[in-house]
């Protein structure tokens, strides 16, 4: 059984055809899928998605890209972790990327994610693009060692992936790392060690190649596991274990 460890299939274009992206899933063995918050509106009709399947799960956070929205305190978090079906933090972390100076709002957003991700003791789901040296300082900070969690659709660095792996988080692929243009990145989960690796969609974006430009969904993770394995030399079916067994030690209110 695969794994999709971060999608968005709550988003309209997955959310109206969800009987599909469900029996996809089945077809392609994708048993559980993690449905990722990235703000507090959009949060309860998440919520109501998951809720009637029992391999959909949920996490509670804002993403940060989104400047103006419901800000949460940490004891906004940390009242909704408690629901059963929220078994992770975030999406949350920095993005110089997409959004300019000044972001102390989105630092202090990540801030506010980390101390309801020690305090609930669910794991984080850290999003990082162009920004990686404050988003590593902040862990570091705030002791995201305690937390845990995962550097989601990972795109930086050997550097930066020993320097989270060694704070306790597990590194993710996603479409990415089919790309042609991403050798960097496909050096980098050639040695990522297998027990610290997941594997992911981000959909409805970022289709792995042979679908690269479509529409993205959760039974595509094969894809992403097919080319780690390559990378490796591994069999498909040693990244499909480990990057189950990883999923589920991680995101540990799920039970097998
Ligand atoms: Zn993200
Ligand atoms: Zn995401």
């Amino acid at each position: 059984m695969f794994v999709d460890s971060h999608c968005h299939i709550n988003f309209p274009e997955l959310a109206q055809n969800l009987d599909e992206v469900l029996s996809k899933m089945r077809q392609n063995q994708v048993g559980h899928a993690l449905v990722v918050s990235v703000n507090m509106d959009d949060w309860p009709g998440l919520m109501e998605l998951v809720r009637p399947h029992p391999h959909l799960f949920a996490s509670v956070g804002v993403h940060p890209d989104y400047p103006d929205v419901l800000e949460p305190s940490v004891q906004d978090l940390l009242d909704r972790a408690v629901d059963p079906k929220v078994v992770a933090i975030g999406e949350t972390g920095l993005d110089y990327f997409r959004l300019q100076e000044p972001l102390d709002w989105q630092r202090e957003r990540f801030r506010i994610h980390i101390r309801a991700s020690r305090q609930s003791g669910l794991p984080l789901i850290i999003h990082t693009r162009s920004a990686s040296k404050d988003t590593l300082d902040i862990m570091a900070q705030e002791h995201a060692e305690h937390a845990g969690g995962v550097m989601h659709c990972f795109t930086e660095s050997w550097d930066v992936a020993q320097a989270a792996m060694a704070m306790n988080f597990y590194i993710s692929f996603s479409g990415i790392v089919t790309f042609k243009s991403a050798s960097d990145l496909q050096e980098v989960a050639r040695k990522v060690p297998l027990e610290r690796l997941l594997i992911e969609t981000d959909s409805p974006y970022l289709a792995p190649v042979p679908y690269r430009g479509k529409l993205n969904h959760p039974a595509l993770v094969v894809h992403v596991a097919e080319k780690i394995a390559e990378l490796k030399g591994l069999s498909v079916k040693e990244v499909e274990e480990a990057s189950t067994e990883n999923f589920f030690n991680l995101f540990s209110k799920i039970k097998r």
